[in-house]
């Protein structure tokens, strides 16, 4: 029997043309999965794209579901972590999902959070030259970004994200009952880009969560209700701007000095993204305020001291191990791809939801500006 569709999930609409598509939010909705992807794409067979931490939890289930509502699924199954977006697991995906037997009208299904996303999707938009895929999210970061907007790609020994493709999934299925298994490191990491989302754009939302994120933490109508605040955000800068060259610029507040921070902890578990991102978010803050002058430092204030009461670091020196070098971080700062004609671009702020685009920031500024932070220590 084909599992029911649930009434109660909220959507949210990604509106891009024909490539438009749905992000479905609510608690146990992997067991609609199936009836989902029947009504979309009749007659498809799919592929489960998964890591080893999330298969263990709920690949059961999403494979219950696909079969309930009579649809043929294989798996393919890959080592958690960043380093499974690489070259050779790229390949042994593609020669898995090719040697199931797919066919054009077949998809890809990405359970799994940023690492399988990414992935799944690059793998589904070059074989037969694009199949659809539909993203079911498993961390917080990717329920609130990297399932939405269709950036897909693989690292290449040069940098992170060098290889890769626009490509939207069909459907982004986001059941909010999958982070219960999450780490709560990994949640908190998570959540700083649902703060980012208030920060950028909506004041009214970053004091929602002021008063409400314990309840988001700890689950139910609250946490759903961020998730879809977060994927309405995103939706609607990623239907201003699909491909970036623009608006869309403002979802990367606090990632130029996030960026640094994590390639100068070489992308490991010392620093997770979102951790990076967290303390870039306090960073831009700050340095809106003390060096350019554009927020009285009380709002910078408000912006650490609540990232610091939800536990996420806020400050370099929250970063474990040696302590990092500024030429270092200058140098991976001015790698950044946000680097036009010798000028550092930045994401800064005019106040808490007051993000914009800054083209010509003096990279002597950010020095000084890092090099007192790194003295904190
Ligand atoms: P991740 O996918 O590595 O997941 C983090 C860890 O949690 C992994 O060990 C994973 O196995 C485990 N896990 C995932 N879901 C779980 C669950 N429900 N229960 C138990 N364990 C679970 O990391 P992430 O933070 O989700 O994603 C990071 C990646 O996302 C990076 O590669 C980054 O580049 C990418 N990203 C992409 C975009 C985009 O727009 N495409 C945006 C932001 C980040």
């Amino acid at each position: 029997m084909t599992a029911p569709i649930r009434t109660d999930p909220t959507t949210v609409r990604v509106a891009l043309d024909a490539r438009s598509y749905d992000i479905v939010i609510g608690r146990g909705l992997l067991a609609s999965l199936g009836a989902r992807v029947a009504a979309l794409r009749p007659g498809a067979k799919a592929v489960i794209v998964s890591d080893e931490n999330v298969a263990r939890h709920h690949l059961a289930a999403a494979e219950v579901s696909l079969s309930q509502a009579g649809i043929a699924a294989s798996r393919v199954i890959v080592p958690p972590g960043e380093s499974s977006k690489s070259y050779r697991v790229f390949e042994q995906v593609c020669e898995a999902v090719i040697g199931s037997r797919t066919e054009r009208g077949d998809l890809v299904v990405a359970l799994g959070g940023g690492v399988v996303g990414d992935l799944a999707g690059f793998v589904a938009s070059v074989l037969r030259r694009g199949l659809d895929y539909v993203q079911v999210p498993t961390t917080l970061l990717a329920d609130v970004d990297s399932s939405v907007g269709g950036k897909t790609a693989i690292d290449s020994a040069h940098g992170k994200n060098l290889v890769g493709a626009f490509h939207q999934p069909i459907l982004v299925l986001a059941d909010t009952a999958l982070l219960d298994t999450l780490p709560d490191r990994e949640f908190r990491a998570g959540y700083a880009e649902v703060v980012k989302y208030g920060l950028l754009g909506d004041a009214g939302f970053f004091a929602w969560l002021e008063s409400n994120w314990r309840e988001v933490f700890s689950g139910g109508p609250a946490r759903e209700h961020a998730i879809a605040m977060s994927c309405r955000a995103k939706a609607a800068i990623v239907a201003r701007d699909e491909r970036e060259t623009g608006d869309r610029a403002l979802l990367n507040l606090g990632h130029t000095f996030g960026h640094a921070l994590e390639a100068a902890c070489g992308f490991s578990d010392r620093l997770l993204h979102g951790e990076a991102i967290s303390i870039g978010m306090a960073l831009a803050f700050e340095f809106s305020a003390r060096r350019q002058g554009l927020i009285p430092m009380a709002e910078a204030q408000r912006v650490i001291k609540y990232l610091a009461e939800a536990g996420l670091p806020t400050r370099i020196k929250d970063i474990p191990g040696p302590q990092l070098s500024i030429d270092h971080l200058m140098d991976l700062i001015a790698q950044d791809k946000k680097v036009k004609r010798g000028l550092l671009t930045f994401i800064l702020v005019r106040g808490i939801g007051q993000a914009f685009i800054e083209t010509g920031v003096d990279a002597r500024e950010v020095r000084v500006f890092l090099s007192e932070k790194l003295a904190e220590r």
